[in-house]
């Protein structure tokens, strides 16, 4: 071990550190407080035998210092001190201290308190061994080795946080087995299980980044999320998965789509956070699973995850359009059409969840689009909320014959026109 020796005599310092060689140890050596507490923040050391009385700082107070700066990290610290009173102990002992000897010391005492301090240091290591070991299993999945789902549960939302503070991509991928059920069926749950080992091998095998974050979600299902992956990269590392498991070749002879066991891959990706969980995403990619399960197993079906209403807004007007922005910024997704024809051909490819549609629009006015999408199968069930000057009797009149939802006055209220969108899509 690694002994600090703080001790201000010189012919003291001498003796003790003869001691502490002939009991097997290395001394090092302070000259006083300060010096030890500058050695200590250097190089860490495994005991420490402290004089009381010294000039500067005293022992008790340099044993105070030092116990603040280890925090934690516990070390043996002896005094030893001509101060023999009943007080000095209790001091040295309330400092921080670990056993307090009175001068002067024999060779044979100090080798003997070293000794049992020593034993009392490899229980704190083992101790501290055993802590790591018991934090890595309750982390573990017992079988496959990768995450389990709780500690999936505390890193990933930190990672949402911090995704979301450094504005950077977030994906999850959510993987699961094809036919599993019939694979236990017919091999037995223990070759099941084993399989669960190697399919866990080959996704953990496909995650390069150290950031990456892989668990076992439920029985046959895993859970990855990809920090700062934009669409693409998850689109690529979905697909490597997927092949990845099909390329370990376990053969699964019940499957009813492959010869070979396979998995299904859901993904979603965000770039933004406002308004929205972790939760959703993962909802968003289990959605995605769906599909991949729907159109025929072993494949990947990766999304954007955008769980904003879309509102197309066909107005040429700036005051409405600041208006729109000012009160339903993070609320929806707002995308604008200058005139009518335009708005019909925005409308039949984005498919909006609402369209507010002024009526009088340059070129094709709003009550013709109106009468248009209403006829269009794709487009009919969109609600239209018609949007001008006219008095909400006349527009109301109007809006009924070509099948709009609702209208406005304009100038619009925020709020009024919020409470309004509302009431036909549901909370935004
Ligand atoms: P699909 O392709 O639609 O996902 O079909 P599937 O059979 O994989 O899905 P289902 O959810 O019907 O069955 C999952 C099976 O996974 C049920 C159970 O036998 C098996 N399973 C779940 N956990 C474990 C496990 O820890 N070990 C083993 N060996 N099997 C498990
Ligand atoms: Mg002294
Ligand atoms: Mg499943
Ligand atoms: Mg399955």
């Amino acid at each position: 071990m690694k002994i600090l020796l703080v001790e201000d005599s010189a012919t003291l310092r001498h003796a003790h550190c003869s001691y502490i060689r002939s009991a097997g140890h290395t001394p090092i050596i302070a000259e006083s407080g300060e010096q030890a507490l500058q050695l200590v923040e250097k190089t860490p050391v495994d005991m420490v035998i402290m004089d009381v009385e010294m000039p500067g700082l005293d022992g008790f107070e340099t044993t105070r210092l030092m116990r603040e700066w280890l925090g934690k990290d516990w070390i043996p610290i002896i005094f030893v001190t001509g101060k023999s009173d009943d007080q000095s102990f209790r001091q040295g002992i309330d400092a921080g201290g670990d056993d307090y000897l009175i001068k002067p010391v024999s060779p044979v005492i100090l080798g003997a308190k070293i000794k049992a301090m020593e034993r009392i240091a490899e229980m704190r290591d083992q101790l501290r061994r055993l802590n790591a070991e018991l934090e890595t299993l309750s982390q573990r999945d017992a079988l496959t080795q990768v995450y389990n789902r709780r500690s999936f549960d505390d890193l990933s939302q930190r990672q949402w946080l911090l995704a979301n503070r450094r504005q950077e991509p977030l994906s999850v991928l959510m993987i699961d087995i094809d036919h599993f059920k019939l694979y236990n069926d017919f091999y037995g749950h223990p070759s099941g299980d084993t399989c669960l080992v190697e399919v866990a091998g080959a996704i953990q095998a496909t995650l390069k980044r150290p950031s990456d974050i892989l668990a076992r979600y439920g029985g046959e299902e895993f859970i990855a999320l990809l920090p700062d992956t934009d669409l693409a990269g998850t689109r690529q590392v979905a697909d490597a998965v997927c092949m990845a498991i099909r390329d370990r070749g376990v053969s699964h002879q019940r499957s009813k789509t492959s010869r070979v066991v396979t998995a299904s891959i859901g993904a979603a990706c965000t770039t933004h956070f406002a308004g929205r969980s972790l939760q959703q995403l993962i909802n968003a990619a289990d959605k995605a699973l769906y599909k991949s399960k729907q159109t025929g197993r072993n494949r990947a079906t990766v999304e954007e995850f955008s769980p904003l209403k879309s509102l197309l807004v066909a107005d040429n007007d700036r005051q409405t359009l600041n208006l729109l922005s000012r009160n339903l910024n993070g609320l929806c997704q707002i995308i604008t059409a200058e005139n009518g024809e335009e708005c019909l051909d925005m409308a039949q490819s984005l498919l909006p969840d609402a369209i507010l549609l002024d009526v009088n629009l340059p070129g094709m006015d709003g009550l013709a689009v109106c009468e248009q999408l209403k006829q269009v199968a794709d487009t009919a069930s969109i609600p239209i909320v018609l949007i001008s000057t006219l008095k909400r009797a006349e527009q109301l009149r109007l809006g009924e014959q070509v099948g709009a939802s609702d209208c406005l006055e304009k100038p619009l209220d925020g709020q009024q026109l919020k409470a309004r969108l509302e009431s036909h899509l549901g909370p935004l």
